[in-house]
């Protein structure tokens, strides 16, 4: 029987505020030696109490409206009760009954690999189902028999996005995952770093018939630390419960890790009936209101997000797919494009500037140069490509140029003009030199004129190597025919 997998993601992505959610700490805290960044609140000792991070608030706002969610101005804080070593209180700071951010949907441009050389791409659409605000927890680390505990992660702003069961292959996970990492990091709340944890997502899939509308036993799968191990769980999942379904087993529910190294699922725990969180209203927290000033001044924040941005890079600058996507993978590429090919762009000038980033611009910084820390500022490859449209300095010469510029950030006119780079296009000049190179080869002019045609390159290779490559072609090309055929007409 064919079977077709419903997928729905849960996904928590940590904001990389300047302190927690509920205390002054540092929410920035990787890398620092565990159980350093913490306090008497974020330890869940009995009587601190937690005051409200204003940022992360806005933060959590600002991502649901680019997820076009409804927001809901009028919320209040619950806990989450379950005791588990991480989490010092006894229970997590959370919203239940009101996410701040709720239906919405988010855009994707899909790109399914799983015919080989036969990628189709396609668009869809994912709806949010909320989006919520709550606090993360600590970190255990299990080691044989010990298991060790770091607080430092304890109270760091975490958003909790939930979808609807609207996600049908691994690749639509993928793109759903990676389109939400770029929005993180557009938006520059947080880094959305899977390897570093700041992204975490559990996908929660179930098999059933093709063409039923009933939901199937679902499996959750955890501890995926990129987005490859994502859709390869999930690749791995659909194939493992197809052939269970046809050999007539019956899939359990389950909670599934994730064996990056030998590429299966393994079963970590039977799933029993949703616990009992006993949540209820957070006492030592006031109801959080929203207002419309302070709604609006959160709304100023949303910027072009990269899907929007790539879709306008192809109507509007006429840019490839290709290009478009490798352009506003990072926001600042994007932005130093944008500079680069200056206000209202002819296609030309739009192509030229892609072309400079993504071959000559990107194999400079191979080396591991960050974009901020680039020298040349996209203006000045902007007044570059302007040389090469004017014909001051040819395609060749430009690279070198535009290596030189990458080196020193010196503008291309004052490396142009100090190495004496500029392209002659003086007719005048070039007359002189195409009068001595005939000159000076009387036996071939003999043998042109005689009608041996195939000369002609010999003449421009004379009168290129005379200006040291810096001749114009195409008027040397000119004032050559002219010289040559002038003559035998005397
Ligand atoms: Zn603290």
């Amino acid at each position: 029987m064919e079977y077709e997998v419903v997928i729905g993601m849960e996904m928590h992505v940590e904001l990389n505020t300047t302190s927690k959610m509920f205390c002054a700490c540092p929410a920035r805290f990787f890398g620092a030696e565990p159980n350093t960044q913490t306090c008497p609140t974020c330890l869940g000792m009995p009587g601190a109490l937690p005051t409200l991070n204003r940022r992360a608030i806005e933060d959590t706002v600002l991502l649901g409206m680019a997820l076009n969610c409804q927001i809901n101005t009028h919320t209040f804080w619950e806990r989450k009760s379950y005791w588990y070593p991480d989490l010092p209180k006894g229970y997590q700071i959370t919203q239940y009954e009101y996410p701040m951010c709720h239906d919405g949907a988010i855009d994707l441009d899909v790109r399914d690999l799983s015919n080989g050389w036969n990628d189709v791409s396609y668009a869809k659409r994912v709806r949010i189902r909320r989006a919520h605000l709550e606090e993360d927890t600590g970190k255990l680390t299990h080691a044989g028999d010990v298991s060790l505990v770091d607080y430092n992660r304890s109270g760091v702003p975490l958003v909790e996005i939930v979808t609807e069961p609207d996600i049908f292959s691994a690749h639509e996970a993928y793109a759903y995952l990676s389109a939400i990492q770029d929005i993180v990091r557009y938006l520059g709340i947080g880094t959305a770093d899977m390897e570093k944890g700041a992204l975490r997502c559990e996908p929660n899939l179930s098999l059933r018939p093709r063409g039923s509308s009933a939901f199937g036993t679902k499996v959750e799968i955890k501890n995926l630390n990129s987005l490859r191990a994502v859709r390869d769980s999930i690749a791995f999942e659909i194939e493992r419960q197809t052939a269970l379904l046809n050999a007539g087993g019956r899939v359990r529910q389950v909670t599934l890790g994730w064996d990056d190294a030998r590429g299966v699922t393994v079963e970590q725990r039977s799933k029993e009936d949703a616990h009992d969180y006993r949540y209820f209203p957070e006492p030592d927290l006031p109801p959080l209101d929203i207002d419309a000033a302070w709604l609006g001044e959160i709304r100023s924040r949303l910027i072009e997000l990269p899907l929007d941005k790539a879709r306008r890079y192809q109507s509007a600058l006429g840019l490839s797919a290709y290009d478009a996507a490798v352009l506003t993978s990072d926001p600042a590429i994007a932005a130093w494009f944008e500079r680069a090919a200056g206000p209202s762009p002819t296609p030309a000038r739009v192509k030229a500037a892609a072309n400079w980033i993504s071959t000559d611009l990107f194999r400079l910084m191979k080396g591991g140069v960050a974009l901020a820390d680039v020298k040349v500022q996209p203006e000045q490859l902007g007044e570059l490509i302007d040389l090469v449209d004017a014909k001051t300095v040819n395609i060749s010469t430009a690279r070198s140029v535009f290596e030189e510029m990458f080196a020193s950030g010196q503008s291309a006119g004052a490396i142009v003009a100090a190495k004496g780079l500029g392209q002659i296009n003086d007719v005048a000049t070039l007359s002189t030199v195409v009068d001595g190179v005939l000159a000076a080869s009387p036996s071939q002019v003999a043998q042109y004129r005689a009608g041996q045609e195939k000369l002609f390159g010999y003449f421009v290779g004379q009168a290129m190597k005379a200006t040291q490559g810096k001749g114009n072609a195409q008027v040397l090309n000119t004032l050559l025919r002219r010289a040559l055929g002038a003559a035998s007409q005397t």
